[in-house]
This record gives structure tokens, sequence and C-alpha cells, in this order.
């Protein structure tokens, strides 16, 4: 295998689309192609996917593959039940990537861990080795990179940040607990509980919605968003001084509120961080538009080095770490 030719294949499974990319060892995007998700099936929905597959890779032969998913997920035998994809209950979609990319490594991981990884790799934290991701949309994704790996915990599920309990009196949330991170920051609770309160009760609007009015002043909005904002910034510090981590990165829908999200919970973090190894805390915006899908690739990378012991440049600190 020569270093300068090799590639890898993300691929990046979403509730909403599907994206598939050839990345380059340098982090570099080389072909790119998304699809909408499509309803249906199990069959259905792979073919889906492998139709995209063929077509980003063309003629290429990608070195290794990595598979950034929406949970949950088994990480051990390689199977997907992705909330938000109905047809797809433990389905073994590492076998069935394998049919069509031959014998090479595949590896599957969480998408907020992906997100974390590709941020990490050349977006917002590519000067630390350790950072946190948080990935704000319909829910509150997370994952946290140590010494340029991502944790992945005793099942591969490390960092779900939006199921930390912030709230003891809190409202029940869809995962049997209450008062998580979620119930106040996720774009339909924001918006279910500022309708709550009287802002367009009555009207079909959303997260993006309420950032505009935010934005433009409204009270409500305003209040919800810091809400939202405080429950995220206990959960950063939770996770910051439980792993001691300084760098925080903020993607998803709900991120691109831009100041109306990102003033408080600054705000907030700096309210809460107080021990001496945290008052660094600093939280940014992503810088990528595919840090998912970049992560999936650099899952992919770190599995071929692992597997084959080359080095590859752009990847190699990740050997030098291990
Ligand atoms: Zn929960």
């Amino acid at each position: 295998m020569s270093d300068e030719a090799a590639t890898v294949l993300g691929i990046d499974i979403g509730g909403t689309k599907m994206a598939a990319a050839i990345v380059s060892a340098d982090g570099e995007i080389l072909t790119k192609d998304l699809i909408r998700t499509p309803r249906g099936g199990a069959d259905q929905v792979f073919a889906a996917l492998a139709e995209l597959v063929g077509r980003v890779q063309g003629d290429l032969h990608p070195a290794a593959v990595g598979i950034g998913s929406a949970g949950p997920l088994d990480q051990q035998h390689g199977l997907v039940s992705p909330v938000n994809i109905a047809g797809w209950r433990n389905f073994p979609l590492v076998d069935r990537v394998r049919t069509l990319v031959g014998d090479v490594p595949v590896t599957l991981g969480v998408d907020g861990h992906c997100f974390a990884l590709g941020e990490y790799w050349t977006g917002a934290g590519r000067n630390v080795d350790t950072l946190l991701g948080i990935v704000v949309s319909t829910g509150v994704g997370a994952g946290i990179v140590v010494d340029g790996k991502p944790l992945l915990g005793q099942s591969g599920n490390a960092a779900h940040l939006g199921h930390v309990v912030v709230d003891l009196d809190g409202e029940p949330c869809a995962c049997g607990s209450y008062g998580c991170v979620e119930t106040y920051a996720s774009g339909p609770r924001m918006v279910a509980r500022a309708k709550r309160r009287g802002w367009r009760a009555h009207e079909d609007v959303d997260a993006a919605v309420l950032s505009a009015d935010a934005a433009a002043g409204d009270e409500i909005a305003l209040a919800m968003f810091d809400d939202g904002a405080q429950a995220l910034a206990a959960g950063i510090v939770a996770t910051a001084v439980t792993v001691d981590l300084t760098t925080v990165v903020i993607g998803g829908g709900v991120a691109k509120a831009g100041p109306v999200l990102f003033d408080p919970v600054q705000r907030w973090v700096k309210r809460l961080a107080q021990l001496p190894f945290v008052t660094d805390l600093t939280v940014e915006p992503a810088q990528l538009d595919n840090a998912g899908l970049l992560g999936a690739a650099r899952l992919g990378w770190d599995s071929l080095q692992a597997s084959t012991g080359v080095r590859v440049a752009g990847v190699a600190e990740v050997n030098a770490l291990s």
C-alpha cells in the first residue's frame, strides 16, 4: 500500500441524511455525496446507502472504512438501531458494508464521538489533545477525545452528555430518567417549554424560529435559551471536572443560533467552573460542516494504522501517543 495513494471511506448515518466521502490521510475530502435517509424496510434503506457508497467510491479502493451512526448501537457486534431510522433495528451494518468494500477494516462509532473526533482532527480542536464535542439539535449528543483517541467506555456509549441529570426536580426525559440536559437544551424541548409559556402557542414552529425570536429580543425565547444554556453548562462543567479537560466545541442545528446560545453558555460555564484546573474552560462553535463524516473517516484511519502498523502522515501523532 502506498501511503500517498491510500484513502479511507467515511460514512455518516443520520435519521435525516446519509453522507459518504473519500478522505485522505491529512483529512482532506476528495469526493463526497449525501442523500436523504429513505423511509422503508431494512433492505430498502441499505440499498440507498449502497448506491451512495458506490457513487462516492467510483474506481477507488479505500484501504479502510469508518462509519459514524446515530445510536443506539452495538459496537462489538456491528449492529445499529438508530432511533430515527425505524427500518434498522439491530441491523448488521458493519457486515453489510463489508459486502460493498471488500476485505478492509470497517470500524463503527457513535455519531457524537465522530463529531468530536472530526473537530479534533481538522477543526476547532486541532491544537489540543483532549476535548469535549457536543451536538445540539433534536437531541444532545456528544463525544470526548482523550489524548487523541475517542473515549468509548465499557459498551462504546461514553459521553451521553444529553442524559446527565442537571435538575433533581426536572421534567421526565425520553430516556426514562428526569431533569436531563436534553430536557432543557434540545431544540424540540426548548420549543415545547416556550409554547407552554405562551410563545407562538398555536403555530407550527421549530427551534430556528425560536432562535430568530431570541435574537430579536423576545423575552420568552431568550429565557428558553438561557435555561438551555444553563443546563448545557452544568453538563459541560460536570464533564470537565470528571475528565479534566478545558476545550469544548459545540455544533448541530441549534448551535447555528450563534451568540443567542453561546453567550449564555459561556456566562454559565464561567459561573459554574470554579476548580482551578477548569477555570480556563473555553466553549467555541464547531468549525467544520462535515465533522461527523471526517471523524468517521478518522476512525477508519486509526483502525488501519492499528491493524497494519503502517504510519500515515497526518494521523501519525496518534501512533506517537499510543
Ligand atoms: Zn435523559
